[in-house]
């Protein structure tokens, strides 16, 4: 997790100074529905599995619902927490998964830095990617191409993460590179 978020933090803030339309709703929100108006372009184009993400579990937690989970071996919920101070984890990232679940219950933490002005599609790649860990566990390779296969499906390109693909050692994965 640590590496992407990285990136997407050094994304953020070469995307900070990006010209910021007007905003109408939060950019948590915005993200959110961003995210889930891209999960639904890419889903008839997906099986019950890729990338070893189960699909079904993925919209589920996508669009606020509880999710069977095979990875963690049960239902589980995820909750969405925002946090005001960049101190602990948010010191470092702009958003991070508390996982294992605790209670049945996964905690999607979005930090001050997620919700700088600009890079809204920054925004929606992290909570396409940190989806991922909510439902499939920490791999980093796995995020980043499930998150790189719902983009090229919905726009017909991926934000390049090759940097980062190569630092965690992705092409030994048998994952699609981004
Ligand atoms: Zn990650």
């Amino acid at each position: 997790m640590n590496a992407a978020l990285r990136l997407l933090r050094v994304l953020f803030l070469a995307l900070a100074l990006a010209p910021v339309s007007a905003l109408a709703e939060g950019p948590v929100d915005a993200a959110f529905r961003d995210a889930i108006a891209a999960f639904a372009a890419a889903r008839p184009h997906l099986g019950a599995v890729a990338d070893g993400v189960d699909v079904a579990a993925y919209g589920d937690a996508l669009g606020g619902r509880r999710f069977a989970s095979a990875y963690w071996g049960g239902v589980v919920e995820m909750a969405v927490e925002e946090r005001l101070e960049a101190t602990g984890s948010c010191s470092r990232f702009a958003a991070f998964v508390r996982m294992p679940p605790e209670n049945g219950v996964v905690a999607l933490v979005l930090c001050p830095e997620f919700s700088t002005p600009g890079a809204d599609s920054l925004r929606r790649l992290t909570i396409l990617h940190e989806l991922v860990h909510v439902v499939a566990g920490p791999d980093e390779c796995r995020a980043m191409s499930f998150a790189a296969r719902i983009e090229r499906l919905a726009f017909g390109h991926a934000t390049p993460v090759e940097r980062y693909w190569r630092a965690n050692g992705c092409e030994r994965s048998g994952l699609r590179a981004p």
